[in-house]
């Protein structure tokens, strides 16, 4: 695959690590990068990642081929607010944000029927706790799985220029239902991130906090790394996604309540129970 004009509108870990390894593979003509920050987009220039940018969302997608959109969730609506009347006319657009139903709205609400058919919703699951430009890296999407949520208007030939652009990124690409990805990714991914959270802020605001860090050892640096996640982009996913999240943590604070009574019980039992069965889970999904 070669696309002639890449357009990344966020040049961040993700749009970043897409660009890099696009270039890298010889998979792409001219690379341009879009966002508020100009620093950050110089660095870009200055690391090869893109080969110029501009500010102007709409000025940036002027003769694009492909359109990578990669900003948090809640600046989707926006964007497609300002791209929708400067695309070219068979432009392919995409994302990567990690909720769905969120960007299929917005992009039902602000694309023209056209635009919206060649529109391919995407979520990359890979990714690390850094952010920006700095943190990017072409190897991010090697083995990794990309799912791609298409709906009932989005062209199949759109759908198959992005399922090609992710495979030469290194990915492998499914496909699924838009509800389904939010459902599947609530369980896997944002609440996991929520509990990080939870639990860091909890003990950083316990009294005896210096001691609390201090002793704190690979377990605690294991569960906790995702804590150091950018919080405005987990806001924006954790709200975007927010039934699929609150159903899924209802779920956990009910067995979380179990254990809870089991340690007051000293239920042995029940204890070895859940912590044999975990134990089994995670060793066999890590294999
Ligand atoms: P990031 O490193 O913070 O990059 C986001 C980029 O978007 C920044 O460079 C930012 O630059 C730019 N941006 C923000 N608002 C903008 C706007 N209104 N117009 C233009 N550019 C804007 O974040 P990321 O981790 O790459 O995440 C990007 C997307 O990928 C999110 O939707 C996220 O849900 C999704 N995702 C993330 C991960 C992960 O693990 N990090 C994994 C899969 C998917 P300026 O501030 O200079 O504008």
């Amino acid at each position: 695959m070669f696309i002639q004009r890449l357009v990344i509108i966020g040049v961040g870990l993700i749009g970043g690590s897409l660009a890099s390894v696009l270039r890298q593979r010889a998979a792409c003509g001219e690379i341009v990068g879009c966002g508020r920050s100009v620093e950050n987009l110089q660095t870009a220039v200055q690391l090869g990642v893109i080969d110029r940018y501009e500010t102007n969302p709409a000025a940036a997608v002027a003769d694009a081929d492909m359109v990578v959109i990669s900003v948090p969730l809640g600046e989707f609506a926006s964007i497609f607010r300002a791209i929708r009347d400067h695309v070219p006319e068979n432009v392919i657009l995409t994302d990567v944000g990690s909720a769905k139903a969120c960007v299929v709205n917005d992009a039902r609400a602000e694309l023209p029927p056209a635009l919206l058919s060649r529109f391919v919703a995407g979520h990359p699951i890979a990714g690390t706790e850094k952010s920006g430009v700095t943190a990017a890296f072409p190897e991010l999407f090697e083995n990794r799985k990309v799912i791609l949520t298409p709906t009932e208007e989005t062209d199949e030939h759109a759908c198959a220029q992005v399922q090609a652009m992710w495979e030469t990124a290194g990915a492998e690409v499914v496909s699924m239902p838009v509800e389904h990805h939010d459902e599947v990714l609530a369980a896997t991914s944002h609440l996991p991130h929520v509990l990080a959270y939870s639990l860091v802020d909890t003990l950083a605001r316990m009294d005896e906090r210096v001691e609390v860090f201090q002793f704190a050892a690979g377990g605690f640096r294991d569960f906790t790394r995702i804590a150091s996640s950018h919080p405005k982009m987990w806001h924006d996913i954790c709200l975007a996604n927010r039934d699929a999240v609150l159903s899924v943590l209802e779920q956990f604070n009910q067995d979380l309540a179990v254990l809870a009574k089991a340690l007051e019980q000293g239920d042995s039992e029940q204890i070895l129970t859940i912590f044999n069965r975990a134990k089994a889970a995670r060793d066999s999904f890590c294999g």
